[in-house]
């Protein structure tokens, strides 16, 4: 006999980091940026109208994707805005990916594309990237229903060129290619000077990290109109008032102050760089990062046991119990003061007092 239960969702969800309550701990686990948002958004948030509350926002935020559009010298029908950029991607999947071919993402990349496609029934495959984690453009030359690239990848750090993404876009002249740039800001490259020639390009970007903005949930892609009217018409068969009318609000004043934003993303580069150096100190191998975190393998050490003593210690870094992966640690970069923690820290757990 059938039962309710046999009809429940199968997916295996996404977890993201762990979130500790409670206590003092230092949070380098979920890729959040350590420092306030611009004072710029605080004042939005404290001088907003509640008494505008009684009207939907705008279905399609426009004010703030004018602003977005401003600043990357495009027009506002080029741009969308949704509540973070995990929905923009998931919206991004429902419309453009609903053909019979897989669509192609790397294998060691966002753990989320393969959930989107599991719970959309969406084709796909796992490319491998190389021994170093590099993508490889050849690999993206093969008959796919759409392609995704994380540019800087995560978890791996590693920041690809313009021409790279060029030629996968050449080789894909009748795929959606979606370029995931939700740490662009911390030292990749954007795509977003090849939206003019190439109107299948859909470049996805967040508030949450370069934008102190994790708890406010925007996220914007830019790409043709024509694919923004699909994902429009994406988000209206799901949620058509996806981000509310104080984050747009908090968006917009966001956008307004590109000093802070500079400065916050300049402290934290700084600070990856003097956590890089000190962790090769130690032995450890990474890669050169261009995003607001390190990716590290300790050779020697197994990344699980390290994981444990820096939770023990209360420092909250990611291990992901996957192939190709699990002998690493993925440490968010935090202020300096909760990088010295963690250097002081890890020092003693390797024995290495250097
Ligand atoms: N893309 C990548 C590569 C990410 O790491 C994240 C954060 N987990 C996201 C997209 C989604 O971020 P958000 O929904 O906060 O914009």
């Amino acid at each position: 006999m059938s039962s309710w239960r046999d009809n429940l969702i199968k997916t295996e969800p996404y977890v993201a980091g762990e979130q500790p309550k409670g206590g003092k701990f230092i949070k380098l686990n979920a890729n959040e940026n350590p420092y306030p948002p611009s004072p710029m958004v605080e004042k939005a948030i404290a001088g907003f109208r509640a008494a505008g509350l009684n009207k939907y926002p705008d279905a399609n935020v426009a004010p703030l994707c004018e602003a977005l559009a401003k600043r990357a010298g495009v027009d506002t029908d080029n741009v969308f805005a949704g509540n973070g950029s995990d929905e923009v991607l998931a919206l991004a999947f429902r419309a453009f990916f609903n053909s019979e071919l897989p669509v192609l993402f790397a294998d060691v990349t966002y753990s989320f594309y393969p959930v989107w496609c599991e719970n959309m029934g969406i084709r796909y495959e796992c490319i491998p990237l190389d021994d170093a984690f590099n993508y490889k453009a050849e690999d993206y030359a093969r008959p796919n229903g759409g392609v995704v690239i994380c540019n800087p990848n995560a978890p791996t750090t590693i920041g690809r060129d313009l021409d790279f993404i060029r030629s996968v876009l050449d080789a894909n002249r009748d795929s959606v290619v979606i370029v995931d740039e939700a740490y662009v800001d911390f030292g990749g490259v954007s795509s977003l000077p090849l939206l003019s020639e190439y109107d299948n390009l859909l470049v996805v970007q967040t508030f949450s990290k370069s934008r102190s903005m994790a708890g406010m949930r925007i996220g914007c892609a830019f790409g043709s109109k024509e694919l923004i009217a699909a994902l429009r018409a994406a988000k209206d068969s799901y949620n058509s008032y996806p981000l509310d009318s104080v984050a747009i609000a908090a968006g917009i004043a966001s956008v307004s102050d590109e000093s802070y934003f500079a400065d916050t993303v300049g402290k934290i580069t700084a600070t990856r760089d003097r956590l890089t150096g000190a962790l090769r100190d130690m032995g450890a191998e990474l890669p050169d990062s261009s995003t607001n975190f390190v990716f590290a393998r300790f050779p020697g050490h197994s990344a699980v046991d390290i994981y444990n003593a820096l939770k023990t210690k209360g420092i909250y870094v990611r291990y992901f119990n996957k192939p190709r992966i699990d002998d690493r640690l993925r440490i968010t970069i935090g202020t300096d003061e909760e990088t010295d923690m963690l250097i002081e820290n890890l020092r003693r757990i390797l024995g290495n007092n250097c």
